[in-house]
């Protein structure tokens, strides 16, 4: 297959409108759209990432209005996340309509809907039909990409069309909360922070991981993700890296220490976030065995990225 790589919204909805599969930037990360009610163009986003069928994708709309087409019962707590937070970072798990086919849900009675704030996101959701069902948009366990190379890399050939836009500007998953169930529950964290929830909703909690055998209520919570090939060695702040299987790198806050192969200090907890995912998929491009990690204080985003080190470390 051949995939159109285009920087024009119109263009790459257009493809999505006759039941193709497009890759767009978002304020987050890249994701792999198809139309929500199209069954069997979602079906290929499955195949195209080698994505497992129980995992659940995230419904993107264009305006906050647009939730009632997939979605129904927003609560107090919903309606008051939604005006706070939307556009942006948050995805709100809620109870979903009977039209919204089975395969975007994996069988659950819920359904994840979030609308983007990023301007090429927002401008090619204005050009599709319906509201737009899309993951990452990386293989299966890779980290999500966060610039269209990557995407080009993953998926070229394997999708009909990418959209070109600039890297991501926050660099990690959004927020997942569910708005299902009273009080609402953390079930992933992102760049909408804990604390900035529990400002809204001050009975929030936070899900414990799933059991195995459960029929979870994140299904994504139970894969391994966000994973480069080298083994990744998580440090506390000015904790000296163990003898290293060399090799190796380093990233994070601090100084870094001496004889690591490759280093990325980085000056915040944004920029932590930004660039992540893309050190991981360098470090693997240049043979990199190792990945030293710091680990960042657990307030604002800093939550994030040692939830997503801690699951790509294998924890
Ligand atoms: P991705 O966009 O690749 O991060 O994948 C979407 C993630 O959203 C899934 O792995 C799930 O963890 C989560 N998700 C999507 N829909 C639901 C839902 N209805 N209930 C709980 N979690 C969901
Ligand atoms: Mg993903």
């Amino acid at each position: 297959m051949q995939t159109v790589v285009t920087d024009a919204p119109e263009e790459a909805a257009g493809f999505l409108n006759h039941a193709g599969i497009v890759a767009f930037p978002t304020e987050t990360v890249y994701g792999l759209g198809a139309d929500v009610f199209l069954p069997e163009a979602v079906s290929r986003i499955f195949t195209a990432k080698g994505r497992p069928s129980d995992n659940p994708l995230i419904v993107h709309v264009q305006t906050p209005e647009q939730i009632g087409e997939v979605a129904c019962d927003i609560d107090r707590n919903a309606a008051a996340l939604i005006e706070r937070f939307f556009p942006g970072p948050l995805t709100v798990v809620l109870r979903k309509r009977a039209q919204v086919p089975e395969i975007v849900s994996a069988g659950l009675p819920t359904v994840g809907v979030r609308c983007p704030s990023h301007p090429v996101a927002s401008a090619f959701l204005r050009h599709c039909e319906h509201p737009v069902a899309a993951p990452s948009a990386n293989l299966s366990g890779r980290p999500s990409p966060t610039d269209w190379r990557t995407v080009y890399h993953d998926l070229g050939g394997r999708i009909d069309c990418l959209l070109r836009g600039e890297p991501s500007t926050i660099g990690l998953e959004s927020t997942i909360v569910d708005c299902s169930v009273d009080p609402p529950r953390l079930l992933r964290s992102g760049a909408v922070s804990l604390e900035s929830l529990l400002d809204v909703v001050p009975g929030l909690k936070i899900a414990t991981s799933c059991k195995p055998g459960d029929a979870p209520k994140s299904p994504g919570m139970k894969y391994r993700h966000y994973s480069p090939e080298a083994l990744i060695v998580l440090l506390e702040t000015a904790q000296a890296p163990p003898e290293p299987v060399t090799p190796s790198a380093w990233i994070g806050l601090s100084a870094p220490p001496p004889g690591m192969e490759r280093t990325l200090r980085c000056s915040s907890v944004e920029e932590y976030a930004r660039v992540l995912f893309g050190f991981f998929r360098t470090c693997d491009a240049s043979g990199i065995l190792t990945i030293y990690c710091e680990l960042p204080a657990e307030r604002g985003i800093g939550r994030a990225i040692r939830d997503r080190l801690q699951k790509a470390s294998g924890k």
